[in-house]
């Protein structure tokens, strides 16, 4: 399948990899937007936010609880983060795999930037 993030999974591309379980991969953003900007993605291909099922909640789940962990590893979670899932074109999503964006480490504005 040519999809970037299936190949960071197989590894057959580099990526800056921070964690790593049986479901779950999280690497460094390559073009980040805050001082952390982390992906946090399921090993399984969903393409996009629409494509999620039944089946696959407990998986988007761990992507919320992976994000919240990284956040206290960085020692930003108390401080405040930002999680963020973009979906199709309008939604600026760029990567056809789901992905959840942590950004820390500065302060955020709402509802842009
Ligand atoms: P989206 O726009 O789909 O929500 O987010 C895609 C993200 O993937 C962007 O923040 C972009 O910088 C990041 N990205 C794109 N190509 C690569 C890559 O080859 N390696 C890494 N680590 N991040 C990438
Ligand atoms: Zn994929």
């Amino acid at each position: 399948m040519d999809c970037l993030f299936c190949k960071i999974i197989e590894r057959e591309i580099p990526a800056d990899i921070v964690y790593e379980d049986d479901d779950v991969l999280a690497f460094n953003d390559i073009n980040p937007q805050a001082p952390t900007h982390m992906l946090i993605v399921p090993k399984q291909h969903i393409a996009t936010l629409n494509d999620i099922e039944e089946g696959d909640l407990a998986l988007v789940g761990r992507l919320q609880f992976t994000a919240a962990k990284l956040a206290e590893e960085k020692g930003f979670a108390e401080e405040g983060y930002r999680v963020v899932m973009n979906c199709n074109d309008q939604g600026g999503q760029t990567v056809f795999h789901i992905h959840m964006h942590l950004m820390g480490g500065r302060r955020f504005t709402w509802p842009a930037g």
